[in-house]
């Protein structure tokens, strides 16, 4: 027996029971694979039911609000993908005519669709023999033919996909796909691999050699950046200014607070300054002498410090551009980062 029947016989057996296994309706695949980029199955299956059961078709997710979208999104992080899932259900509903498409060469032209997950659409849904290469596949891969070749070269992401196009059983693309990421996935982990139940075991040049702790080999990831943030946050009895971040940055779309950023040395004097500046109208009454609350706030290459002050008003708050005035009891329909949940929650906000 080959590498991909013993994979594929593993797999019927040993396979975890998920939902998105169980359609080949593409708007639904496409859903869980854009929810499981970055994100944990355990994690990603209340999303999936979450925007499987709000939006239940294409048409409805292309119809709904994209601030409804990232309030739904909340909690996910990389809001980047509900963003482009938004503008692709809109192309698919105005332009394909709700139709999804059904070749790997057009999956890939989406926005959000890179060639894993085109691959994975183009092979659960429409059958089409193309190899899917996730970590899980990069590391069982590197331990079966101990592949010294880092997984995040370009040469080895070349040598990797030649590998699985070459394993796949073209035949039934669907089953080798989920096999493969799913023994990546439950056998051959990266920590403390299950070799003893291992169906590959006999053919497996790593285990043979005892260099599964060197697999895979990786290019080492650029230095983390700090990024330092102090809000000022700025209310009346019921109310709160809240600013919706527009720029070509971290948060696009989400909710946080006036800023200043990059110093250390805001002070109750700039962060009153910076009011004074933004809000011309608006009188303080307060701003507390220190921050309120300071968190650290990891990203994927970034690492956020952030302060939060209080600035107090008894008067009318002021409006502007991206800022905008929001009632207390209404906070929680806003889509805020995780950070600015954090600040909500423990401050009795939300
Ligand atoms: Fe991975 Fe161990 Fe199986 Fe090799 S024998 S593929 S290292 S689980």
């Amino acid at each position: 027996m080959d590498v991909s029947e013993k994979l594929i016989l593993w797999y019927l057996e040993q396979k975890r029971d998920l939902p998105w296994r169980k359609t080949k309706d593409p708007y639904k695949i496409w859903l869980s694979e854009i929810i499981l980029q970055q994100t944990r199955v355990e994690q990603g299956l209340d999303y999936y039911h979450k925007f499987v059961n709000t939006y239940p078709t294409i048409g409805l997710l292309a119809a709904a609000d994209e601030e409804e979208i990232l309030k739904n999104w909340q909690g996910l992080g990389y809001y980047s993908r509900a963003r482009n899932l938004h503008t692709t259900a809109k192309y698919i509903h105005s332009k394909l005519k709700g139709k999804f498409p059904n070749r790997y060469e057009e999956i890939i032209k989406l926005k959000g669709v890179g060639p894993y997950t085109a691959a994975a659409i183009a092979s659960f849904a429409f059958m089409e023999a193309k190899a899917v290469v996730d970590g899980n596949v990069y590391r069982f891969l590197s331990r079966l033919f101990d592949i010294e070749t880092p997984i995040n070269s370009a040469d080895g992401i070349k040598i990797f996909q030649a590998i699985a196009n070459d394993l796949l059983d073209k035949k039934k693309p669907d089953l080798f796909n989920q096999s493969i990421m799913e023994i990546g996935a439950l056998i051959c982990t990266p920590k403390n691999p299950k070799c003893l139940l291992c169906p590959i075991q006999s053919k497996c040049l790593a285990f043979e050699k005892g260099t599964i702790t060197k697999r895979p080999v990786k290019i080492k990831k650029l230095k983390q950046t700090i990024r330092k943030i102090d809000y000022v946050v700025v209310e009346n009895e019921d109310e709160i200014v809240m600013r919706k971040r527009e720029a070509k940055d971290i948060w696009q779309g989400l909710y946080d607070f006036a800023s200043i950023e990059g110093k250390d040395s805001a002070n109750p004097e700039s962060l009153h300054d910076l009011i004074k500046s933004t809000f011309p109208k608006t009188e303080v009454d307060s701003i507390s002498s220190g921050p309120v609350k300071e968190y650290t706030h990891l990203l994927s290459h970034r690492k956020i410090e952030a302060r939060f002050w209080k600035a107090e008003v008894s008067g009318v708050l002021e409006e502007k551009g991206a800022y905008k005035v929001v009632a207390k009891k209404e906070i929680k329909k806003y889509a805020v980062p995780r950070l600015i949940h954090r600040y909500l929650e423990e401050t009795g906000l939300v």
